[in-house]
């Protein structure tokens, strides 16, 4: 790919939908949100990471902390030689293969991880971050504990430095993934019949912030929703039998996006000497 189109891809990912979906969501949406509305400095703070760690590294290129582990994992934990089984077989394969690859895995580690974030309390103190927002639009897509963020891309991390996909297949897959991330935290009031071709939507994933834990435990797909089909988890009422939920999160849970990282350290501690001095 020209290394022009590449690069404007690139940065259309980082910084064109959180300028583009926002715009959709004030004219079309499912119900009537403020935008300015509290959490909404730190959740700027959560996006931009991106930008903040370019800064901090004084150069011109997003640094993307996935780009450098894919990097290092590939580097310093696999066979330099890379001469392992199939190792680095998607190098060669079509653009197709490497799409298609990137997705399916893509799926299963973002389920199988978001699924045991809620099941094991210990995981779902970190994922609580996400969870806290009371406000559920474009702009609180990247609220993440950074652990947990970390734990979500790991997997896939793993199979890209091991399998080497194509370059072109990387840009096109995190170009697709940076919308549907944003476009499904949105408030467009976008379409359900997407759900027949397996793609997410905003009416999907908002059941998902829903601070009941009957209904926020389904719907834990990330852009393709064939796992929860698959396992029993989707969770999808017509709105014409049920309205879209307008409640969620937890409304005494920090903004403030340092704290937010040190929230389940502190749980986890307070647990820890409750249990000892039972
Ligand atoms: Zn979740
Ligand atoms: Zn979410």
């Amino acid at each position: 790919m020209n290394s022009f189109i590449s690069y404007w891809i690139t940065i259309f990912s980082s910084y064109g939908w959180f300028l583009l979906i926002p715009l959709i969501e004030r004219i079309w949406y499912i119900h009537k949100q403020p935008f300015f509305r509290s959490g909404l400095v730190s959740d700027f703070i959560h996006t931009y990471q991106v930008a903040i760690f370019q800064f901090i590294l004084a150069t011109s290129s997003p640094i993307l902390v996935e780009g450098i582990l894919t990097t290092s994992i590939a580097i310093n934990i696999f066979p330099s030689q890379g001469d392992g089984f199939l190792q680095n077989s998607l190098a060669n394969q079509s653009l197709l293969i490497n799409l298609i690859s990137l997705i399916i895995v893509g799926e299963i580690a973002f389920y199988t991880m978001h699924y045991y974030c809620h099941k094991i309390p210990f995981l779902w103190e970190f994922h609580r971050v996400h969870h806290s927002s009371v406000t559920v639009d474009s702009f609180s897509t990247s609220r993440f504990h950074l652990f947990d963020r970390l734990l979500f891309n790991l997997p896939l991390l793993v199979f890209m430095a091991y399998f080497s996909p194509n370059s072109n297949a990387i840009i096109f897959y995190f170009f697709f993934r940076g919308f549907m991330d944003r476009y499904i935290h949105s408030n467009i009031n976008g379409p359900r019949w997407t759900h027949k071709f397996m793609l997410s939507s905003p009416h999907f994933h908002r059941w998902h912030h829903t601070p009941d834990p009957a209904v926020r435990d389904h719907n834990f797909s990330g852009d393709f929703i064939f796992l929860d089909l698959l396992f029993g988890t989707a969770y999808d009422p017509d709105p014409k039998d049920k309205p879209p939920p307008s409640k969620f999160g937890e409304p005494g849970y920090t903004n403030n996006f340092f704290i937010q990282q040190l929230m389940p350290f502190i749980f986890l501690y307070k647990k820890t000497k409750t249990l000892l001095k039972n």
